[in-house]
């Protein structure tokens, strides 16, 4: 499998291989990698999905991506590795709210988030692909709360590894910032930056667009952008499809929605076979994608702080894939579109484009007043505790489900432990939620982070000053 650059106007006769795409994460024209094509299943192989371990189907969806970098065998044992910690044996269990709606509990990983059923594995594989090399990266992430903590835990005290992670300062959960700055590993680095997630993001792009520093520090990516990740994500999407009847029956998904990396996989794994009926896109009220599918036009608004933190955000940076597919696969159009979106905070507007996207994405928005609501509502009809995120996928595709008679089962993504964002969960509900065992002391340890201006200069120079030199380790 060769994977071919968004911005590249040379696509699709220029590829690159798993292994750089995988390394890189971002490509050097500013464009994301994706796969010259999407693999397609046959029903036998579907079929033979439902009742398959969590990591055994992990690796038999990652191999189709993997091309030569990695063998089945590999791949088996990164995935076992990366899934044996999780607290829920099933890996990502359904739980069902009503006689139509689940959901889909991806939150028993170690950091309490979605994030950690790529990042642990992507972790994995970045480290067993250095280590055949004989190389070291310097890892360079912005998260909006849930990657960073999911990606320091998945690299820390990896030898061939440093990683700084930009969090916007003050805008995450007390819980999500103490994830991240209590990680006592002296190869992670978290960096409060005065500014919003579109700052940390903007950062994080600069410092790869400086070809010295890439060159110097070997930088790699972790946050959404990078392929491996949304390739892991496709791998629960069969799974809760499989659960549910697939592919016997259709099943639709509803999920809470930021940089768009997560609803994305579920569009991929759509393209790969499975039943998908309705895909909705649930969004805050920073709902640039709601307004996007409802008129046609994307158009930037100042990120708002709400409830759902993971979500305040307006640059969907993984839009630009599913744009590179809109544009048919033309890097030269995708890269005058993101261009003119950057400097006016309008994409150039194309009804094709728009209707295609509507047949192929559902959008509500949920403001903060409806996700107290639902979450109240949650607990009260199940006694299910939902973290806001979740609470944002309930909502959507209770919308969904009112204005859409099907009898597809829909199923609300749970991308985050209650207890992560205990203090919404105690208002709404009265019920403090508490964290699980493992990390029940995590307000007893030290915390150590560095807070820096929203200033390029300023964050080169602090991760000039403690990346250790890069370069061949032997
Ligand atoms: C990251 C995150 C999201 C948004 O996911 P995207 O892939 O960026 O769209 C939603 N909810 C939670 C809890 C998250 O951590």
């Amino acid at each position: 499998m060769q994977y071919l650059s968004t911005r590249d106007p040379q696509s699709p006769h220029r590829t690159r291989s798993f292994e750089e795409v995988l390394l890189a994460g971002l490509a050097e024209d500013g464009g994301l990698y994706v796969p010259e094509r999407f693999p397609v299943l046959d029903r036998e192989v579907l079929c033979g999905y439902a009742g398959m371990p969590y990591a055994e189907l992990a690796a038999q969806t990652i191999k189709l991506f993997a091309g030569e970098a990695f063998s089945v065998g590999e791949l088996q044992r990164l995935a076992d590795e990366a899934y044996h910690g999780f607290r829920h044996a099933a890996v990502t269990p359904l739980a069902q709210l009503d006689h139509r709606l689940w959901l889909l509990e991806l939150f028993h990983g170690p950091t309490l988030a979605f994030k950690d059923l790529a990042l642990q594995f992507v972790g994995l594989m970045f480290d067993a692909a250095l280590a055949r090399r004989g190389d070291r990266v310097t890892i360079i992430g912005a998260t909006s709360g849930d990657t960073g903590s999911a990606a320091l835990e998945a690299c820390r005290d990896r030898e061939a590894i440093d990683i700084f992670i930009l969090y916007p300062y003050g805008r995450i959960s007390e819980v999500q910032r103490r994830q991240m700055t209590t990680v006592a590993s002296a190869n992670a680095h978290a960096i409060a930056v005065e500014g919003t997630f579109d700052d940390c993001q903007d950062l994080v792009k600069a410092l790869f667009a400086d070809a010295q520093l890439r060159q110097a520090l070997n930088l790699a990516a972790v946050n959404s952008i990078n392929w491996a990740r949304i390739a892991a994500q496709i791998v629960y999407y069969f799974a809760a499809g499989a659960a549910l009847g697939a592919p016997h029956r259709s099943v639709s998904f509803s999920v809470p929605t930021g940089n768009f990396g997560n609803v994305y996989a579920a569009h991929i794994a759509r393209h790969m076979g499975l039943a998908v009926k309705d895909l909705v896109i649930g969004t805050n009220r920073n709902d640039i994608l709601a307004r996007y599918i409802a008129t046609g036009e994307m158009a930037i608004a100042p990120v708002e702080p709400s409830l759902s933190p993971s979500m305040d955000i307006q640059v969907s940076s993984n839009f630009e894939r599913l744009l590179f597919e809109l544009k048919g696969r033309n890097g030269a159009a995708v890269t005058e579109a993101i261009t003119a979106f950057r400097h006016t905070g309008i994409l150039p507007r194309s009804d094709p484009e728009w209707r295609a996207a509507q047949g192929l994405f559902s959008a509500h928005k949920v403001d903060d007043t409806l996700t107290m609501n639902i979450i109240a509502e949650t607990y009260a009809r199940s006694g299910i505790l939902i973290d806001p995120h979740t609470a944002v996928a309930v909502g959507a595709a209770q919308a969904e489900l009112a204005k859409n008679h099907t009898d597809a089962p829909m199923v609300a993504l749970a991308c985050a432990h209650p207890a992560k964002f205990p203090d919404s969960v105690e208002r709404a509900t009265g019920v403090r939620p508490l964290l699980p065992g493992a990390l029940a002391d995590l307000f007893e340890h030290r915390e150590r982070v560095t807070v820096l201006p929203n200033d390029r200069g300023a964050v080169t120079r602090y991760i000039r000053a403690h990346a250790r030199r890069s370069g061949r380790l032997a």
